[in-house]
């Protein structure tokens, strides 16, 4: 357990994760009984990046257990499919509440495990609940469409129908809101969810599991409409390899959606692939820089860098550099750095020292490249930091096409560098391998235009004169390019849960064949 005494961790309890050696694999109301104790190499090792300190071992999903998880989802799929729509939104409906009543806890255990400040693990959990919502609307609206037929007396449609268990593979930044976003959409779609958390936090997973039982068990549903695996990279290539999962939902680094992308391709299968991103910000010279400075900070320093829409790159007009340079470092002067469970606190940790090392070394090749660091940047110190995991938030000068600028360095590092004419922004916004997240700060509406137009961002989002992080749920979320081109939450997103079908119907006495082909017998 964590070392200051003072920490009030009943939390734990009330979400039921208390306790030294837990096992977290389990479908529906069923705990599968740990397969390891908590010295076997097959445990997972939950730290709290306040402290770097164990809270609980965790037993990782063995291969005989991962089996009797995916016959009770299979199980339980034959039953869930017929379940009308509308019937399957009324239990997301449940799990929402059981979410309201659950959100500071649930929170607080994001901010505990993840590391992100407690306003923002209840924010996540807030998304959770607005998905929830989002779901039982679209329950009633899973609409296919009716074509008129090119032949008479013949009705031509299509309809939508599940597809099956479908994986949901997710990062530890978001321990709990992208599962839901999956989740509670493929759920009122008919399909029955395995989910594969972070090996970093599994306590995260196992405590929603506990609140998604409590639904299930009150409404007598078979098990295994949502069931957890816990476990690394192998543990993740049992579903990738599965053929009996249609579709695997998996969000992460690059690397890892490549080797996901091959492994379900090679059987045919699908993916929705949510990857990194590498976002930047244009703020133009006709900017409002009280608007742009608050979501530049928010975006690059929040999260301690580590969200994949976390602001990266800065791409400011030459007339207004110096000016925005300076307010920044100001800005940065005064962010509260400690433990995430302090109210007053705004950056909180990496997730482990070494992010902390990545970040450190990502600060050492920019300077090899020829770039400078402004502000910050540091490893913490002293008493509250000894896990060597809190950094300060780094603002830098550099070149987009340095080598390091082109990567995503998980940590708060932020680079800032000129232009001249839009289209050179654009272009140098543009210039990167992922496609995630993009804005413009400008109040000129042609600026605006031509960012949003289709010589502008290429990125699966684009705002002006809000930043890169902090989507709603109500917009279809995902990126292009590197970022692997996914769409998941809001929109018709739901259809990716889905297979469509065509169906024809002849009520006539003929049998007119199409393209008016003539094959009499
Ligand atoms: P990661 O790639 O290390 O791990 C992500 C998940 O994939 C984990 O559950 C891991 O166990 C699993 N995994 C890794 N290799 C696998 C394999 N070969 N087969 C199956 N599963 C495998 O990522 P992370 O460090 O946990 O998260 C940070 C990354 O996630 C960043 O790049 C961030 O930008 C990205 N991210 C993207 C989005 C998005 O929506 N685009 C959202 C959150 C995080």
């Amino acid at each position: 357990m964590a070392s200051d005494p003072q920490l009030d961790l009943s939390f734990l309890t009330r979400l039921g994760v208390d306790g030294t050696h837990l096992s977290g694999t389990s479908t529906g109301r069923h705990t599968l009984d740990p397969a390891t104790d908590a010295d076997s190499p097959a445990s997972l090792r939950s730290t709290t990046p306040v402290d770097g300190s164990l809270i609980a071992t965790v037993a990782s999903t063995d291969r005989s257990q991962y089996e009797e998880v995916v016959a009770r989802a299979q199980e339980a799929f034959r039953f869930w499919r017929e379940v009308p729509a509308p019937r399957r939104g009324e239990v997301v409906r449940q799990i929402g509440d059981e979410l309201r009543a659950h959100k500071d806890d649930l929170g607080r255990l994001v901010a505990y495990e993840m590391g992100k400040i407690t306003e923002e693990g209840k924010g996540e959990v807030q998304e959770m609940i607005d998905i929830c919502d989002f779901a039982v609307g679209q329950s009633r609206m899973l609409y296919g469409k009716t074509m008129p037929s090119e032949r008479p007396e013949h009705r031509l449609y299509e309809q939508w129908h599940p597809l099956g268990p479908v994986a949901v593979i997710t990062a530890f930044n978001f321990p709990v809101d992208v599962w839901a976003w999956n989740a509670m959409i493929a759920a009122v779609c008919g399909d029955v969810i395995i989910w594969k958390p972070s090996e970093k936090t599994p306590l995260c997973a196992m405590a929603v599991q506990g609140i998604v039982a409590r639904v299930l068990e009150r409404n007598e549903l078979p098990e295994g409409i949502f069931s957890v695996v816990q476990g690394g990279r192998e543990v993740g290539e049992f579903l990738t390899t599965d053929e009996r999962i249609p579709l695997v939902s998996a969000t992460g680094s690059i690397r890892m959606g490549r080797e996901v992308g091959r492994t379900v391709a090679v059987r045919l299968g699908r993916t929705l692939l949510e990857l990194g991103g590498n976002n930047a910000i244009i703020v133009s010279s006709q900017a409002d820089l009280d608007l742009a400075v608050r979501a530049i900070v928010f975006g690059a320093a929040g999260t301690a860098g580590q969200r994949c829409t976390t602001t990266r790159r800065l791409i400011v007009h030459e007339d207004v550099f110096d000016e925005l340079r300076e307010r920044l470092i100001r800005a940065y002067s005064g962010l509260r750095i400690g433990s995430p469970l302090d109210p007053e606190t705004l950056v909180g940790p990496l997730v482990d020292a070494d992010a902390a090392r990545a970040m450190q070394e990502a600060l050492e090749q920019l300077k090899a490249s020829g770039g400078e660091v402004l502000f910050g940047g540091e490893i913490l110190d002293g008493e509250g930091f000894e896990a060597g995991n809190y950094v300060r938030p780094a603002i830098c000068l550099a070149e987009n096409d340095f080598p390091i600028v082109q990567e995503e360095t998980f940590a708060p590092i932020l680079y800032l560098m000129r232009y001249r004419e839009l289209n050179e922004a654009i272009d140098l916004q543009n210039g990167v391998r992922q496609g995630l997240s993009s804005s413009i700060f400008t109040n000129d509406v042609r600026e605006a235009e031509a960012f949003l137009s289709a010589r502008g961002s290429d990125c699966g989002i684009a705002n002006v004169n809000i930043g890169t992080s902090g989507a709603e749920i109500g917009g279809a979320f995902g990126g292009e390019k590197d970022t692997g081109g996914g769409r998941e939450s809001g929109s018709d997103s739901w259809k990716v849960y889905m297979r469509r079908q065509t169906n024809t119907i002849n009520w006539g006495r003929t049998l007119p064949l199409a393209q008016g082909i003539e094959f009499d017998v």
